[in-house]
């Protein structure tokens, strides 16, 4: 029989709870446990989830301190799985148990990360599913990995992948790219969604926002992780070109008798872009050798091997 953890991360869904865990029955086909992740709910969850621990030993139950966010939540989950395949749920039942089938029998079929596509979303359309959508086209360019709904929690994951990622901020919703960029075969099947009974939405417009920042990061390090020299100190050469094409105008300008030095902001602009692209050269230094600290105090690689041949790991 396959195995599959289920996350599920809570933050004030006391009316929510019971409701889902009924549904989760509908896993007749695997053994599972869920593994409900209490993000510091100030109503009813913490009791309820106590409660339904003590009837289902499947349940599983880790209580924060206090409210850490949804991607925190999620990586303690993931933290604590006992099986291969992990699958991460909301708590308010938008998204569908039935659907954990589907994203197995997906999964069966050789990927290692099936993500959920919300095709038929049940959300506010201008505050939520607009802006998602505009986000959802952007990271799929940028990271390269075309997904129509990284936002949606409902995806499945071979466990190994998870080892590897580590989630920070509002991280959670890049993991297929990681994955992908990891070398993982990713995939996406439609999931049904339903609108929130119970409970209210933790997100409005703002969350886009920050999912565009976030994806500046993660740009950042899938393309210069190794080596942020290459990164500033480009935006170092152009800006100290800049500041030499000035100086030069404004003493080709003096020299020529066309303009006085305090005639024109070319001076003002050669020190400001000469100083910019001094310091960006700078902070390529400070990244390259705080790069290798975190490499070499941990022993990481700069590669990661699929599989070796005839070849023995060295002691
Ligand atoms: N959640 C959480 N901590 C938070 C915010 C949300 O654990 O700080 C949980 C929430 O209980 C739900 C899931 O994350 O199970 C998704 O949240 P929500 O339904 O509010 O997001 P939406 O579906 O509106 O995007
Ligand atoms: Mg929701």
């Amino acid at each position: 029989m396959e195995k599959v953890s289920i996350i599920i991360p809570v933050f004030n869904e006391e009316d929510n709870l019971e409701l889902l865990l009924a549904k989760l029955q509908v896993l007749t086909d695997f053994e599972w446990e869920a593994i409900f992740v209490n993000d510091g709910s100030k109503d009813q969850s913490a009791e309820i989830l106590d409660e339904l621990a003590i009837k289902d030993k499947r349940v599983k139950v880790i209580h924060f301190l206090r409210n850490y966010g949804q991607t925190a939540a999620m990586a303690a989950g993931f933290a604590h799985t006992q099986y291969d395949i992990v699958v991460p749920l909301d708590a308010d039942l938008q998204n569908d148990p039935a659907d954990i089938v589907h994203l197995l029998a997906k999964m069966a079929k050789g990927y290692d990360v099936v993500s959920g596509w919300r095709k038929d979303r049940q959300d506010a359309t201008w505050t939520r599913v607009w802006p998602s959508n505009l986000a959802n086209s952007l990271i799929s360019y940028i990271t390269g990995v075309k997904l129509h709904d990284y936002g949606c929690t409902l995806k499945a994951y071979k466990k190994e992948i998870l080892q590897e990622v580590k989630l920070y901020g509002e991280m959670h919703r890049f993991i297929p790219a990681y994955a992908a960029w990891h070398g993982a075969k990713v995939t996406e099947i439609e999931v049904k969604h339903h609108p929130r009974i119970h409970g209210q939405t933790k997100y409005g417009l703002g969350k886009t926002f920050r999912v565009i920042l976030d994806l500046l990061v993660v740009k950042f390090l899938m393309d210069y992780s190794t080596r942020p020299m290459h990164f500033f100190g480009l935006a170092g050469f152009y800006s100290l070109l800049v500041s030499f094409i000035a100086g030069f105008l404004a003493v080709y300008l003096r020299v020529a008798g066309l303009r006085h030095f305090s005639a024109t902001p070319l001076p003002l602009l050669t020190a400001i872009f000469f100083l910019l692209g001094i310091q960006f050269i700078l902070m390529g230094i400070i990244a390259e050798i705080l790069m290798r600290n975190s490499y070499e105090g941990q022993n990481k690689t700069t590669y990661k091997i699929k599989s070796k041949i005839n070849l023995d790991d060295l002691k």
